[in-house]
């Protein structure tokens, strides 16, 4: 792969390789796009089994978070991080601080939080080494768990779901087949039982079967036969490429709405099959933006009610997205893309920016 080639076709500012070999450290800092503030995304510590591999996975994410970000509104740009190495086994001091220095040397133009194989103690960690980290843990000022926040907006871009295919937002009565019960899933399937919707779910793991079964009285169905629930919603809240080209033949559902990312395995293919066959999708990157919703206000100044109220937005951003669909005959992953360009352009003509002050002051503040 020509790195140059890869960053201008995809619009990328910078990419930092960082290597630090008595440390063990081998990372990639992709930065997409500082048009609407700092570069925010998770790092992502992955046994990689190329440079090249790591590398596209970096491209990949960071512009994907800059999609994110546009689409919830958030004044933040889009990043990735990725660090090579089993996390399991090579996720030592020496290798986050390391890691931690090469994020302060970009000045805040990259902000780090948790991602698959980091968690918030990893975060406390980087944090010895600079300021530009999110997702500390509560007791350090941090803004904790996204879970909660990350399932409000999944409810609420389901609730816009039902607004648009039943003329009313509440999910009384509807069937929901939730498919994964870890942190958002199990989140998402309580409050949707509260509201009084019929849910169906599965998961791999026994004791959250048991959980949603006993204390619920969640319907639970084996995982592999999640995709053939006749429901009106299909929630997928566990992996990501479930919408394929098996999966989707066989969906029962109305609409998909869930928690997972990369939801659709193939963007252009299976998105356009979706809309082919009238299942009224709501985007991913869109629905589950409550996590960042979340880590943006630690940027901000932590404040929970404030988060889950800016998660509540997803209801009427999700319905703009519809509406914007169904005017211009588009499927609704394209309508959402469009929306955030639309968004990105307006901001990026107005030329140099001070974005950093608010967030810096903050975070400078905190350290
Ligand atoms: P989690 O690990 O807590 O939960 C995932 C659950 O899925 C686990 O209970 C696991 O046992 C189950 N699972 C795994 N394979 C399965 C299978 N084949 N069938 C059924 N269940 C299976 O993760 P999470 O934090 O709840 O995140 C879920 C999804 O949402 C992920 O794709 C994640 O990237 C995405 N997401 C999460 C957040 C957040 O705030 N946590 C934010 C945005 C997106």
């Amino acid at each position: 792969m020509d790195i140059f080639d890869a960053m201008v076709g995809a619009g990328h500012e910078r990419v930092l390789v960082c290597s630090n070999p008595e440390a063990g450290l081998r990372a990639i800092i992709a930065i997409h796009s500082t048009r609407l503030g700092p570069g925010l995304g998770g790092v992502r510590m992955w046994p990689y089994a190329s440079t090249e591999e790591a590398l596209t996975d970096a491209l990949r994410l960071s512009r994907g978070m800059t999609y994110k970000a546009a689409a919830a509104g958030l004044h933040l740009g889009g990043a990735k991080a990725v660090i090579v190495g089993d996390s399991k086994r090579a996720r030592t001091e020496e290798l986050l601080r390391a890691f931690g220095r090469c994020v302060e040397s970009l000045g805040g133009h990259y902000i780090t939080a948790e991602d698959v194989g980091t968690d918030a103690a990893d975060m406390e960690m980087i944090g010895s080494e600079t300021r530009w980290v999110t997702g500390l843990p509560v007791d350090r000022g941090g803004s904790g768990d996204p879970s909660p926040v990350t399932a409000r907006g999944v409810h609420q871009g389901m609730r816009a779901v039902a607004a648009r295919l039943w003329g009313t937002p509440s999910l009384a009565g509807r069937s929901i087949a939730v498919q994964g019960l870890g942190s958002v899933g199990g989140y998402l399937t309580r409050s949707l039982v509260e509201e009084g919707a019929k849910v169906f779910a599965c998961d791999i793991d026994a004791d959250a079967v048991e959980a949603a079964r006993s204390e619920l009285g969640v319907e639970i169905v084996p995982p592999a036969e999640i995709y053939d629930v006749a429901c009106d919603v299909f929630a997928p809240c566990a992996l990501g490429a479930v919408l394929n080209e098996k999966t989707i033949p066989r969906l029962r559902a109305r609409a998909v709405a869930g928690a997972a990312n990369n939801q659709l395995a193939e963007e252009e293919r299976d998105g356009l099959e979706l809309h082919r066959r009238g299942v009224l999708y709501a985007p991913d990157f869109l629905i589950n933006a409550g996590g960042l919703i979340n880590v943006y206000n630690e940027l901000i100044g932590y404040h929970r009610e404030r988060a889950l109220r800016m998660a509540d937005g997803i209801h009427a951003a999700t319905l703009r997205v519809f509406e914007l669909a169904e005017r211009e005959r588009l499927p609704t992953f394209r309508a959402a893309e469009r929306l955030a360009e639309e968004r990105l352009a307006a901001v990026g003509r107005l030329g140099p920016r001070h974005w950093e002050r608010p967030a810096r002051e903050r975070l400078s503040a905190r350290a």
